[in-house]
C-alpha cells in the first residue's frame, strides 16, 4: 500500500489518501456486490496480487502493449460481454510505479468492466428501439417542416401572382384611362377650336392663330390679307326652307370657301353666316382673285330639296396689311368689315376692297 497523505476534517475525522488502485478495487468491491456488473482494476505486474490478469484481463494487456494507440479491448463470451479500459502511466503514476519499470505512456494496467450478455442484450435492443422512435420522429418532425416550408413558399408565389396579375391589370386600366383622357383632351381641344356645325376653325381659334400670323407678317414686312364673307339675305333663306337646310346651307358654303383656297391660308366661321378668310403673303390684288373665285364657284352650288335647288351668294370685303399704320389685327379687320358694308350697300353677290 502506497499512502501518500493525510489529513483530519473539523469533526476530527482522519482522511488518508490512497492511490487510485487501492481506491478502485475498494469501490470496485462495493458496487460488485450490489449488480450484475462486474469490474475491477487488474495489471500483468500488479503490486497487489489480487490485481493479477486473468485470462481475458492478459490478453486485453497484451493487445495494448503490442497497439499503443488503442484504449479498449472488448470480447465476448459466451454469457457476458468483456470490456477492458486501457490505464495510460501518468506522471502521478511514477511516485508508486516507477519501481516496476514503468515509463510515461506506458500501458501499466486496464479497468475491467464484464456485463452479463442478457443485461447487454437488452440494453442494445432499448437503444435501437429508442433510436427507432427517435428516427421515426425526426423523419415526422422533418416531413412536417417541410410541408409548412412547401406551404409557406406555395402561398409567397401564389401571392406574388396575383400582385402581378393585379399589376398587370392595374397597367391595362391606366393605359385605356390615359387613352380615354387624352381623346378626351382632343375632343375639348376640338369643341373649343373647331365649329361644330361646320367643321372647320371656330372665332376663338381664327383670332388665336390670326394674331400670330398678323405679327409675323409685320416682322418680315410680307403681305398679308383678310376677306369677311358674308351670305347675302340668309335670313330668307332660313324662312322659306327652314333653319335645317339653312344649316346644310351654311357647311355646304363653308366646304366650298375650304376647298378653294391654299393649306397654307386660313378660314373659319366668325359669326352665324359669316366666315373670314386669312391669307399670307398675299397682295389686295391677290385677295381680290380669289374672292372672286370663291364668289363665283358658290353661287353655282346648289342645294336640291325637294326638288327645289337651293342656292345663296355671297358678298365680300378685302383689306391687306397696311405695316406703317396697322398695329394690331383688328385694325385689318375693322377695314375688312367696311368693305364688305360697301358690298352689301352696293347690291350683294360682290367684293369690294377697302379704300381710305
Ligand atoms: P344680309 O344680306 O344683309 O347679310 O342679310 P341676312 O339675312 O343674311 O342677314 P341677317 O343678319 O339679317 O340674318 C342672318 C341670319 O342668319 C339670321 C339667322 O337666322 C341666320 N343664322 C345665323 N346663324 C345660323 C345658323 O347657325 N344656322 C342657321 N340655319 N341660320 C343661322
Ligand atoms: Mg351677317
Ligand atoms: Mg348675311
Amino acid at each position: 500500500m502506497c499512502i501518500r497523505d493525510s489529513t483530519y476534517t473539523i469533526d476530527n475525522e482522519l482522511l488518508i489518501k490512497i492511490n487510485p488502485a487501492w481506491m478502485t478495487r475498494q469501490i470496485s468491491e462495493i458496487s460488485n456486490k450490489n449488480g450484475d456488473y462486474y469490474y475491477r482494476i487488474t495489471s500483468l505486474k500488479p503490486i497487489n496480487p489480487d490485481n493479477r490478469a486473468d485470462a481475458f484481463e492478459s490478453e486485453a494487456l497484451f493487445f495494448f502493449e503490442k497497439n499503443r494507440k488503442e484504449k479498449y479491448y472488448t470480447k465476448f463470451e459466451k454469457n457476458s460481454f468483456n470490456f477492458m479500459g486501457a490505464l495510460e502511466v501518468k506522471q502521478a503514476c511514477l511516485e508508486c510505479h516507477e519501481e516496476q519499470g514503468y515509463r510515461l505512456g506506458d500501458v501499466r494496467g486496464g479497468l475491467r468492466v464484464t456485463m452479463p450478455l442478457h443485461n447487454y442484450n437488452d440494453k442494445i435492443k432499448l437503444i435501437k428501439s429508442n433510436s427507432l422512435s427517435l428516427t421515426a420522429a425526426v423523419i415526422f418532425i422533418a416531413l412536417f417542416l417541410s410541408i409548412i416550408v412547401v406551404y409557406f413558399i406555395n402561398s409567397i408565389y401564389r401571392r406574388q401572382e396575383t400582385i402581378e396579375s393585379l399589376n398587370i391589370n392595374l397597367e391595362d386600366r391606366i393605359k385605356s384611362r390615359t387613352e380615354e383622357l387624352e381623346d378626351s383632351v382632343k375632343k375639348l381641344n376640338e369643341l373649343a377650336t373647331i365649329d361644330f356645325l361646320t367643321k372647320i376653325p371656330n372665332r376663338r381659334y381664327f383670332f388665336e392663330l390670326g394674331h400670330k400670323l398678323f405679327s409675323l407678317a409685320k416682322r418680315d414686312k410680307t403681305d398679308f390679307a383678310l376677306i369677311i364673307i358674308d351670305i347675302d339675305f340668309f335670313k330668307k333663306v332660313n324662312d322659306e326652307y327652314g333653319h335645317f337646310i339653312g344649316d346644310e346651307i351654311l357647311k355646304i358654303v363653308s366646304t366650298t370657301i375650304q376647298d378653294n383656297i391654299r393649306t397654307s391660308d386660313l378660314v373659319a366661321r366668325i359669326g352665324g353666316e359669316e366666315f373670314i378668310v386669312l391669307l399670307n403673303e398675299t397682295s389686295c390684288d391677290g385677295a381680290y382673285i380669289i374672292a372672286e373665285k370663291l364668289r363665283e364657284i358658290v353661287k353655282e352650288v346648289k342645294y336640291t330639296h325637294e326638288g327645289f335647288d337651293v342656292s345663296v351668294t355671297i358678298s365680300m370685303g378685302i383689306s391687306c396689311l397696311k405695316n406703317e399704320y396697322d398695329s394690331e389685327l383688328d385694325d385689318i379687320l375693322i377695314r375688312a368689315d367696311e368693305a364688305l358694308y360697301s358690298s352689301k350697300a352696293n347690291g350683294r353677290d360682290r367684293v369690294s376692297i377697302y379704300k381710305a
